[in-house]
């Protein structure tokens, strides 16, 4: 028995131990932390058996686990309850107690939440941070939304280019989404949801000064709808957060503090847009090749996103024309042809994998000291 436990310790570490080396990336996500703040990955809309989902809410605790988020909210259509019959759900709280028992030791944070499920206008908007979900149980739909802000929530449009609620997947604002933005009822929108983008609920939360958010809206399995297999991962949106609990989350995004991540196409504003792409990029050499003046400038990508570059740095490349891939998790080298060796440089893209507006790409600059080398 002692021996049986030994090889199983020693399989266990020697498995830990080439995994901590391995430069592959795994599942779980990675985006690094800006300055002045944590970069935390969540998932604010999710659904399971408690309205029209297909699995019991520990498995949503467990997937959340394994793609490393930071947090996550359980949010059944409060209105819709197509398994009723089977699971009796009178307490709306039912799905959140079972994920925070499930989360229990683990280092997840699980968030109350709700989607108000509504025709258009309003259709369908998630409460989030709440703390009793039974009470949005209202008719009116202008009143379900003050009850939740009662309870301290933040409020969300979800899939404003959903086809069953608009027909030409334009999300278009209504009058009374401009009530509930006017009265301070509506806080964020969903840019990014399951397997759709769209470019006007961008515009929307640009014009209106919403939160721009990225979510799974998972019914099934992350698995299965993302194919993590092939590498794919569910929408996710970053929030920045002065320290990792609820209580900062709230605050990141009551001020707009978020990054969309939607396949490998973040969306977001420039001021935390750049930070993030910024510290995801780690120069990790800058010489001269050789005795000639072309600058090998290898550059790792530390997030799970493959960034698209275009360059503006003034100089032509040696190994590329003006688009550069980094692999998400890889190095990569860029040659610079700087025509005479400088000492340091500041090079200039155009990040075309990030988008701060409809069609409109951020620029960031990647700044290095260059490596002494024999001329
Ligand atoms: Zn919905
Ligand atoms: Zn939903």
């Amino acid at each position: 028995m002692h021996r049986i436990l030994v090889f199983i310790f020693l399989v266990l570490s020697v498995s830990g131990f080439s995994q901590d080396h391995s430069h592959v990336m795994g599942r779980k996500l990675n985006f690094p932390d800006i300055p002045g703040y944590k970069t935390l990955k969540c998932d604010f809309h999710q659904h399971t058996v408690f309205s029209d989902g297909s699995v019991w809410p520990d498995i949503r605790v467990q997937e959340a686990l394994l793609d490393g988020l930071d947090a996550i909210s359980l949010t059944e259509h409060l209105e819709y309850q197509p398994h009723k019959d089977d699971i009796p759900h009178p307490d709306r709280n039912r799905s959140y107690d079972i994920a925070i028992n499930e989360a229990g030791a683990h280092d997840l944070i699980i968030v109350k939440g709700s989607e108000i499920t509504r025709k258009m206008p309003p259709g369908h908007n998630n409460a989030i941070f709440l703390s009793d979900p039974n009470k949005l149980l209202v008719d009116d739909s202008i009143q379900v939304f003050r009850e939740a802000k009662k309870q301290g929530a933040f409020t969300f449009w979800n899939h404003p280019n959903w086809t069953p609620q608009r027909k030409d997947g334009m999300a278009t604002l209504t009058d009374v989404h401009r009530l509930l933005i006017r009265e301070k009822l509506l806080d964020g929108i969903e840019v990014a949801n399951d397997q759709t983008f769209s470019i006007e609920a961008l515009q929307i939360a640009l014009d209106n000064n919403l939160t721009i958010m990225g979510n799974s809206d998972i019914h099934k399995l992350i698995d299965w709808d993302f194919k993590v297999d092939k590498g794919g991962h569910r929408p996710i949106t970053l929030v920045f957060a002065k320290e990792r609990t609820a209580e900062s989350i709230k605050d990141g995004m009551m001020n707009r503090r978020t990054v969309a991540v939607y396949k490998d196409l973040l969306i977001g504003r420039d001021e935390f847009l750049i930070p993030l792409i910024e510290s995801s990029l780690k120069v990790t050499a800058a010489k001269y090749i050789g005795k000639y003046n072309v600058l090998g400038v290898e550059i790792e990508n530390l997030s799970s996103t493959d960034i698209t570059l275009q360059n503006q740095t003034g100089y032509t490349l040696h190994n590329n024309n003006d688009m550069i891939l980094l692999k998400a998790g890889e190095k990569t080298t860029i040659e610079v042809k700087t025509i005479e060796r400088k000492p340091d440089v500041s090079l200039k893209f155009l990040v075309l994998s990030a988008v701060n507006a409809p069609n409109k790409h951020p620029s960031i600059t990647i700044k290095t000291a260059v490596e002494e080398t024999k001329q």
